[in-house]
């Protein structure tokens, strides 16, 4: 028998680290006055989006709020044992600040400037350097074929991304909120609300308010309540590797062809993300290693020199939470079904933004309004008027 009760003020689908930072935001710094249900079809987090992310948090983006977003989600990382600890237990996040590095060839340079105008606008502590001080700040690189690379000099580099979803979630349940490990099959809407969500063991549990915060599988809450949301699984490998001599340091360097690599420990990982024809919706976990030995390895032998010399140990498949209409978040409330909010699409970008995400959520919903970043632009309308507001830098 279940012992939930009849409804919560709030229920949310899904608990992982954007449905937990919504739930602490809303029990803890927004104080809402009301109950919070994070229902959660698997918490051992296996193969969610946030369990299989690499962690990396950077300001160097095209979109003014995602610059600003992810300012946030590094000094609350930087900050989480002052925000997060439970009866003094403090979750000591690691943060690895070695910054990204964006690098560009001649093609590219016109974006990479103007992307990293917009980022020193915004706050981004960041540099433009060219060839000569790419090379003496990174003797490691190789610059052949280079035109310049943006490098965070501050807020940009990786965390644990399990440890913060279990922070948010242990933090959220010790201001109350109720998780329930249960599947999300039905909503009811009537007229214009929806008025309870379905459980698969618990049955019906009303809802003063729903939020889909299903990652990767957010379209299937969205289709329960009849919305058509764009956003779908995209599977993305994370290549495991060693280096006899590896380099000193090493931002979350990003090539121009796409690849990208970072330190993780004494090892590496890396990877690249599909063109965009041969990205299908994928739910699946199979791991190629095709693209690891077609792409990855010559891209990062050519622009490491001592990555010809790699050991590759492991990989790892997971799924991002892909907007096909424009690679950026979908935050707030559907404009004709105002107790139906949307924390969806993050599109690999999720993980530093659970914060301000979980923020402006919980605002609209304690408030009725964003109260400290205007995220208006990330609203559903723009999806329904297929308006896209793209985001250029997309990893
Ligand atoms: C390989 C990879 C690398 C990444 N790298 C980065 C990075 O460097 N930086 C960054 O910021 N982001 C990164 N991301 C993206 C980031 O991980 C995601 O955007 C973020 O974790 C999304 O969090 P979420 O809580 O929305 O989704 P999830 O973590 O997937 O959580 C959603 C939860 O909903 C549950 N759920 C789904 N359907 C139901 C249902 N019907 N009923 C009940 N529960 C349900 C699932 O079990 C799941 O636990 C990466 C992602 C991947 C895959």
């Amino acid at each position: 028998m279940s012992d939930l009760r009849p409804s919560y003020d709030v229920v949310i689908a899904g608990g992982g680290v954007v449905g937990s930072a919504i739930a602490f935001f809303l029990a803890g710094p927004c104080g809402l006055r009301g109950s919070v249900l994070v229902v959660e079809r698997d918490p051992s987090y296996a193969n969610c989006a946030t369990s299989r992310s690499a962690g990396g948090i950077r300001q160097q983006f095209s979109t003014p709020e995602n610059i600003a977003m992810s300012l946030f989600g590094a000094a609350f990382v930087k900050q989480a044992d002052e925000h997060l600890a439970v009866d003094g237990e403090t979750p000591r996040l690691p943060f690895v600040e070695n910054g990204y590095l964006f690098l560009a060839n001649f093609a590219g340079l016109p974006v990479l400037r103007a992307n990293h105008a917009v980022q020193s606008a915004h706050g981004a502590e960041n540099v433009l350097l060219d060839p000569a001080g790419l090379a003496a700040r990174f003797p490691w690189l190789s610059v052949e074929g280079l035109a310049g690379g943006v490098y965070g000099l501050k807020n940009e580099g990786w965390t644990d991304p399990y440890g913060l979803l279990q922070a948010f979630r242990r933090k959220a349940r010790s201001l109350g909120v109720t998780y329930a490990t249960d599947r999300v099959v039905g909503l009811a809407r009537s007229g214009a609300r929806v008025t309870a969500a379905r459980l698969e063991q618990a049955g019906a549990v009303g809802c003063g308010a729903l939020i889909d915060a299903a990652g990767p599988f957010a379209a299937e809450i969205a289709a329960m309540a009849g919305f058509d949301l764009p956003v779908r699984p995209r599977k993305r490998f994370v290549y495991v590797f060693d280096c006899r001599t590896p380099p000193v340091a090493a931002p979350l360097t990003i090539d121009p062809s796409g690849v990208w690599f970072r330190p993780e420990g004494a090892s590496f990982i890396g990877g690249v993300s599909p063109p965009s024809d041969q990205d299908p919706d994928c739910a699946d976990f199979e791991i190629d290693y095709a693209p690891f030995d077609e792409i990855v390895w010559p891209a990062l032998a050519q622009r490491v020199p001592t990555f010809a010399a790699i050991k590759l140990l492991r990989a790892w498949a997971g799924h991002y939470d892909y907007n096909t209409l424009d690679e950026n978040a979908i935050l707030g409330a559907h404009p004709d079904v105002t107790n139906f909010y949307f924390a969806n699409g993050f599109s690999g970008h999720g993980l530093q933004q659970s914060p301000a995400a979980g923020r402006a959520v919980a605002e609209l919903i304690v408030h009725g309004r964003f109260v400290t970043l205007d995220l208006s632009r990330f609203s559903y309308e723009r999806i329904a008027a297929g308006r896209p507001l793209k985001e250029l830098n997309i990893v």
